[in-house]
Formats: C-alpha cells, sequence, structure tokens
C-alpha cells in the first residue's frame, strides 16, 4: 500500500479541522482523558475506513471493514482506551481483536508496546501493513485466536478485547500481571453487553466492574 503524506493529513472531510470536531463532540460525550483526545486527534480513521466510506470517517458512528467485522465507533474507542490508562503502568500491552487497527493505532501512541492478535488472516494481513506504513513501530500483529490471549509476550499491564465473549476467557486472565486491567465487552446476546473493568488483585483473586452498554461482534474461537 502507498500512502502519501497528503493521504496521512486529509484533505476536506477529512482535514485535521474536521477531525477536531469529532473531539469535540467525544468532549461532550464525557471523554475527559486529555492524551486520549491529543491522540485520537492525530489518527488518521479515514485510512482505517473502507475507501467508500470515508467522507464519513470522522463522524462518531462503527462502520464495516468487511467480512462480517466493523471498525468501532470512536467514542467507545475514547471510553476504552480512558479506562485502560487508569492502569498503574503500560510497558506491555494486548489487545485482542485488531479488526481496522484503528483502535491499536490509537494505543500505539499511548503505551510502550502493544501486541495485537486478529484471527482473520485478511484482517491481519492489511492492519500490520498499515500500521507499518503509518510508521508505529511499537505494535506487534499477530494472527491467531485471541482468546487464548498471546502467551509468548505475557504477562501483560493491561489487556483490552474489542469483541465480545459470553465469559471471560481464563487465558486472558493468567496472561494478566498482579494489579493488571482488562477492559471487555461481556455478553451472550448483543442485546446485553456490558463493558466491564476486571481488575487481577492476586495470583487467584480479581474483581470486575460493569460499565456502560455496549455492542460488539462476538468473540469466536476458545474453548
Ligand atoms: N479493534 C477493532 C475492532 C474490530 S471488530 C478496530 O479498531 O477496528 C472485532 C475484531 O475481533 C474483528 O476483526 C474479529 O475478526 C476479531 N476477532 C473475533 N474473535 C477473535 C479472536 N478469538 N481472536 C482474535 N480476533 C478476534
Amino acid at each position: 500500500m502507498s500512502i502519501s503524506k497528503l493521504d496521512i493529513q486529509g484533505v476536506g472531510m477529512t482535514s485535521q479541522r474536521t477531525r477536531d470536531r469529532l473531539m469535540e463532540r467525544l468532549k461532550a460525550k464525557g471523554i475527559k482523558n486529555s492524551e486520549v483526545l491529543r491522540v485520537m486527534s492525530l489518527v488518521p480513521r479515514h485510512l482505517f475506513v473502507d475507501e467508500a466510506m470515508s467522507s464519513r470517517s470522522y463522524e462518531d458512528s462503527s462502520f464495516p471493514i468487511g467480512h462480517g467485522q466493523t471498525i468501532s465507533q470512536p467514542y467507545i474507542v475514547a471510553r476504552m482506551t480512558e479506562l485502560l490508562l487508569e492502569s498503574d503502568s503500560l510497558e506491555n500491552v494486548l489487545e485482542v481483536g485488531t479488526g481496522s487497527a484503528y483502535q491499536a493505532a490509537v494505543l500505539g501512541g499511548l503505551v510502550k508496546n502493544l501486541h495485537t492478535v486478529e484471527v482473520i488472516p485478511e484482517l491481519y494481513r492489511q492492519g500490520r501493513d498499515l500500521l507499518y506504513t503509518l510508521g508505529y513501530r511499537n505494535i506487534r500483529t499477530h494472527l491467531g485466536d485471541g482468546s487464548w490471549g498471546w502467551q509468548d509476550a505475557a504477562p501483560y499491564d493491561a489487556i483490552m478485547v474489542t469483541a465480545a465473549p459470553d465469559e471471560i476467557p481464563s487465558a486472558l486472565i493468567e496472561q494478566l500481571k498482579i494489579g493488571g486491567r482488562m477492559i471487555i465487552p461481556v455478553g451472550a446476546q448483543k442485546s446485553e453487553q456490558k463493558l466491564q473493568v476486571l481488575t487481577r488483585s492476586s495470583e487467584s483473586n480479581y474483581s470486575v466492574t460493569d460499565h456502560e452498554s455496549v455492542l460488539f461482534v462476538p468473540l469466536v474461537g476458545g474453548n
């Protein structure tokens, strides 16, 4: 893929002014973390959506990215990132569900090292190439079933899951450092998903708090 400087900066409906307007919307919806807003205003979301959608890419909406998957709504990306940034340390972070790689790019601007796992080969390849072209050198992309986490780089200070399982996979809890946090949408049915934050308090204990209702594609695989 070849992306020019102009593509990255964007013109017209993809310009910095259009991006700044999205940041105002996110603030109005309750996003407070200025680091999250700063990084999100710099990520060229129009390059992560289908070209046919690029003029709408700074609306606060999710869009199809092919293969029955979606790029998450900016508000949800901001909210999950804000919750993740409450972790004490962000040296080594795991994302499950690379998808368009937009959330990965946002995290890449905020954490030291990011590992991201995608189960669909085509999306994995696209995400890997786009992140490389945009110059992210602290993100490692992996192809596989992320319900098993990514053992090679574990343990993690924080984990973000961007597809919804019925229950939190135990492999992911095991790959979290003591004191680490996981941000994950959980729920069997789309209408009943809740964003949860799990904090691992010791080798065998953890606590879970519920946040807003969300709508994610299912986390496949596992068991
Ligand atoms: N973070 C993404 C959201 C993509 S939607 C973004 O910013 O665009 C969720 C993604 O999770 C899809 O690409 C889907 O293929 C992927 N996924 C679902 N189950 C998975 C699994 N077990 N392991 C890894 N990826 C998975």
